[in-house]
């Protein structure tokens, strides 16, 4: 028996004041635009995509499996239950953590991208049964000689949703700040397909969101065309794809019958100095054109903000700030992130950055003085009280 656990998002969380502006505003976007599609599980923002793909697996090999949605790291797990399988990001490690020292009768596979030395001494001390750590689901399945199958979403059947769907993975470009890995590899159609029947017959939904990093580096972005269309015989309510993209593939794209709903633009900064520092592929006139392009197109426009780069000032800060204002009425939302500094970036080699400036829920960061702290919490306030009256 496999036991695919997930950390509910309210744990995850726990930290944080339910009645602060960053979450009025989170928790209004899925309650104002649940007209438009925007419809995310109770215990999750999104279907973890690692579940439907082991659950394929397991399905297919006819071993029983099962999701645990974990609501207390109080909770212990002994080999009566099985093997414990975690997706381990760097918001929900300690919780993992925690939850396997509570059982050391348990067994547990961790999946993951991070620095596996944060659990060295589970892995090393003989009481535990942490069978392995950043392995790959494909390794996993090869190493207990399970045959590879289609993602399933049995254990999620019928639940309210965005789905996601990865046609490539890679990004061409080399932001400093961005840990997504150069170069583009294309998802073959078969693959897609089979992931995007499993969607229609299992989930319920509106919208899709691509998973590509950058949309439109792939040559096979087309094929919305007539995916749309697949979709739509198959599911009458969908409305179309959620993207996200740069200001300048946004200029260059022919975005015409791909059934695009939204576009998450990479705006980060409205600065030309600050996305030339860090190597950003736009500047403030493509972000405009862009802006542009999206409403004649009937196409609705999501900005994507980073709060913390050590170059803002107030200055720079208000600049971003009269960009949202001037196209507001443009906007649909905005999707804004604390600067988090991860590993192998090229940020990560130019600041002197502590495990605390990984995580992309905090934005005090290390590296910045009390003063620029200070500046960096006006603006988060006042942008999510602007994005709160854009919704
Ligand atoms: S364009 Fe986006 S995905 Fe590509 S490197 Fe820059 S931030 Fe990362």
């Amino acid at each position: 028996m496999y036991i695919l656990a997930q950390i509910h998002t309210d744990l995850i969380n726990a930290d944080q004041d339910q009645n602060s502006i960053e979450s009025q505003y989170y928790n209004g976007i899925w309650k104002k635009k649940a007209d438009d599609g925007y419809w995310r599980p109770e215990a999750y923002w999104e279907i973890p995509l690692w579940m439907a793909k082991v659950s394929g697996i397991l399905l297919k090999n006819g071993k029983s499996h099962a999701k645990h949605i974990v609501t207390t790291d109080e909770v212990t797990y002994n080999k009566s239950h099985g093997i414990v399988m975690f997706s381990v990001l760097d918001s929900n490690k300690h919780i993992i953590k925690k939850i396997i020292n509570n059982s050391p009768d348990g067994a547990f596979i961790l999946g993951g991208y991070i620095d596996w030395s944060y659990f060295d001494d589970e892995y090393e001390s003989e009481a535990m049964n942490l069978y392995s750590r950043g392995e790959t689901i494909e390794h996993w399945a090869k190493r207990n000689e399970l045959k590879d199958a289609p993602p399933s979403y049995h254990l999620f059947q019928d639940e309210k949703c965005i789905p996601r769907l990865t046609m490539s993975k890679g990004c061409n470009h080399m932001c400093s700040f961005c840990s997504i890995p150069k170069g583009i590899t294309e998802i073959p159609m078969s693959d897609i397909m089979e992931n995007l029947t499993a969607m229609c017959e299992q989930l319920d939904f509106e919208l899709i969101y691509i998973d590509d990093k950058t949309f439109g580096q792939c040559r096979n972005h087309r094929s919305l065309e007539f995916l749309g269309l697949w979709i739509r015989g198959m599911n009458p309510a969908f409305k179309g794809f959620i993207v996200q993209t740069t200001a300048a593939m946004v200029k260059k794209l022919d975005l015409s019958g791909l059934h695009i709903f939204a576009v998450e633009v990479g705006v980060e900064s409205y600065n030309d100095d600050i996305l030339s520092e860090y190597r950003k592929p736009a500047t403030e006139h493509l972000i405009k054109l862009a802006a542009q392009k999206l409403k004649h197109e009937g196409i609705k426009f999501i900005p994507n903000i980073i709060i913390g780069m050590p170059e803002e000032t107030s200055r720079t800060y208000a600049r971003t700030y009269n960009f949202i204002e001037r196209y507001r009425d443009d906007i649909f939302s905005i999707n804004i992130y604390n600067l988090a500094v991860y590993d192998g970036t090229e940020l990560a080699d130019r600041v002197d950055a502590t495990e605390d400036d990984k995580d992309e829920m905090k934005i005090k960061k290390s590296f910045v003085d009390e003063e620029k702290h200070k500046l960096d919490e006006a603006f988060s306030t006042m942008l999510f009280s602007n994005a709160l009256t854009i919704l």
